[in-house]
């Protein structure tokens, strides 16, 4: 696992697909840049991501600031609540996160064969954690062996576990005096829009709003290179419901899909995992409690499919209860497995309605929505007097109430990295040849144009193709380094780009190319007029 790690990464790095951040001044851990490739990468992945949630689901999307002033984050309960169990070493100040030290202790325990945890054991952790209130090491040993494994050695030169927030804090204004935070998530921007955003979809329910931006979390820890970072970017879907009504229209034809990877947390054992179920029948087992959530778990698989995500190495796994964020009734991650074990890669939760009636009550803002009754008018029972809570009958023809939240929260840069390991391999045969099976849709570049011969005549006329791919939005390089064309071959098959285009001595008899396929490695020949309408083909996919 490691050698591939590295192997993986050290063509990322020499191509700089990304790079740690501040390299000159000695970097900042949990900071990367996204280099050439990178970028153009990340830009499609996130088009992509706009083409599949946004416009075929007829999204509404805005974007909001990334820095919040701070009764935004006290309503929703992050400046409260958003942290995490930090222990910090007294000899040496390093901070650990202690469920990660947790997880250390007792991968050490595991018959001296360190492994990633599998469900029960995280479960495990997080129950420790849930349990072990104010934990030392001598409590931790204690509840260690209540799940029978035996105590680690004691080490006093461990804090106490205390809660850390992980936002970043500033200040807004030249006097420094409203105090803000960038924000920890994207969400909470749409939800303190939520009136406009009913307004202007005509104030009917349901609907979905979306943002992709920044979100920063000052991680206790950061590690796993783009895995955990102290800034990052998130696509994030908020769909509002009612919540006595989470079918959603078009969950049958998405329950007919591949089946989908789903391990209900504990109930199953890692063994049994994954275990193959249809989206449906999850549904009407109620491992997935509601259609909508169940909805956004299968477009969600669809698209990590559509990315390149390998689907036997991605499950859908259930939350309990005290894994759950503080907001959530439903939880579920989409895990994608690489070289660091089982990853989160999407948070897809029912948050209920949480958060619009905390930001109601703090904002005194009405966050609520009208229904008409599909059967008409009813008799309601209406409260006509708050002091002694006289309630009467009265003929009502629809009711207002707080919608629910349905939110799959995507991390950019986690999928991404996902994608490059699952994308990676080398040539059959020659092993020091390198290169990414990237989607064509996401490829960084789409194809790379070579003149065969480092001359003028096959040089303009290769810049005269790549020209007709550009014009058509194909991103194109034209390699015309003297290399051989195999050496040039296996430059473009490094950076993951599906096609080559080649002009060779009868192109310019008969204006002819050769397309080649990277994966394939066949050719075509092909008229230069069709080039365009060809690859703008194969790069739909
Ligand atoms: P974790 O438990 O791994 O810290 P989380 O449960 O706090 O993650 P969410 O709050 O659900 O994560 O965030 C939604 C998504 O944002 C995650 O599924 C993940 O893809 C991404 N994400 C969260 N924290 C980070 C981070 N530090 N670096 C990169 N991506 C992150």
């Amino acid at each position: 696992r490691e050698a591939f790690r590295d192997a993986v990464k050290t063509v990322l790095e020499r191509r700089l697909f990304y790079i740690p951040s501040f390299e000159i001044y000695g970097s900042v851990a949990g900071f990367y840049d996204y280099g050439p490739p990178g970028c153009a990468l990340k830009q499609n992945f996130t088009q992509f991501w706009r083409q599949h949630f946004v416009l075929e689901e007829s999204m509404l999307e805005v974007e909001c600031p990334a820095v919040t002033p701070e009764v935004v984050l006290k309503a929703s309960g992050h400046v409260d609540r958003f942290t995490d169990l930090m222990v910090t070493d007294v000899v040496t100040g390093d901070c650990h996160r202690a469920d990660h030290l947790l997880e250390a202790a007792l991968q050490a325990l595991l018959d001296g064969k360190p492994k990633p945890l599998d469900t029960q054991e995280r479960q495990a952790v997080h129950h420790l954690l849930a349990t072990v209130e104010e934990l030392n090491v001598k409590q931790l040993g204690d509840a260690l062996e209540q799940y029978g494994v035996k105590a680690p050695e004691t080490n006093n030169d461990i804090s106490r576990p205390f809660p850390f927030n992980l936002m970043f804090k500033t200040s807004i204004g030249p006097r420094g005096d409203q105090v803000g935070y960038l924000r920890p998530e994207t969400a909470q921007g749409i939800f303190v829009n939520f009136r406009h955003l009913l307004y202007s979809n005509g104030g009917k329910l349901p609907f979905a709003a979306a943002q992709i931006g920044q979100s920063f979390r000052n991680e206790i820890s950061p590690r796993a290179g783009l895995l955990r970072v102290r800034e990052f970017t998130q696509a994030e879907i908020e769909h509002f419901c009612n919540p006595d009504a989470k079918d959603h229209p078009k969950f049958q034809s998405i329950a007919r899909e591949q089946p989908l990877l789903f391990s209900r947390a504990l109930q199953m054992s890692e063994e049994k995992q994954p275990q193959a179920m249809q989206l449906g029948d999850a549904v009407s087992q109620s491992i997935i409690a509601n259609q909508t959530l169940a909805y956004f778990i299968g477009r969600t698989y669809l698209f990590l499919l559509r990315v390149g995500i390998n689907p036997k190495r991605l499950r859908f796994r259930q939350h309990l209860a005290n894994e759950m964020a503080h907001y959530a009734e439903d939880c579920w991650d989409a895990e994608v497995e690489c070289s660091y074990g089982w990853v989160e890669c999407v948070g897809l939760a029912d948050r209920s309605a949480y958060d619009l009636r905390a930001h109601a009550t703090k904002s005194k803002t009405d966050m609520s929505a009208y229904e008409p009754f599909p059967d008409g008018s009813r008799m309601v029972d209406v409260l006509v007097a708050a002091v002694d809570k006289r309630e009467e009958k009265k003929k009502l023809t629809g009711r207002n109430f707080v919608p629910s939240v349905i939110e799959p929260s995507f991390g950019v840069g986690r999928i991404i990295y996902c994608m490059f390991e699952h994308c990676y391999a080398t040539r059959k045969g020659d092993e020091k040849r390198s290169l990414f099976h990237f989607k064509p849709i996401v490829a960084p570049v789409k194809a790379t144009v070579f003149p065969l011969f480092a001359q003028p005549t096959f040089i303009d006329q290769a810049q005269a193709v790549a020209a007709l791919l550009t014009a058509a939005g194909l991103s194109t390089i034209v390699d015309s380094t003297g290399a051989s064309i195999g050496k040039r071959y296996a430059r473009t098959d490094e950076i993951g780009v599906p096609f080559a285009v080649t002009v060779d001595h009868q192109t310019l008899e008969d204006s002819t190319v050769t397309v080649r396929d990277r994966d394939s490695t066949t050719q075509v020949r092909v008229p230069i007029a069709e080039v365009q309408a060809l690859l703008t083909e194969l790069v739909k996919g």
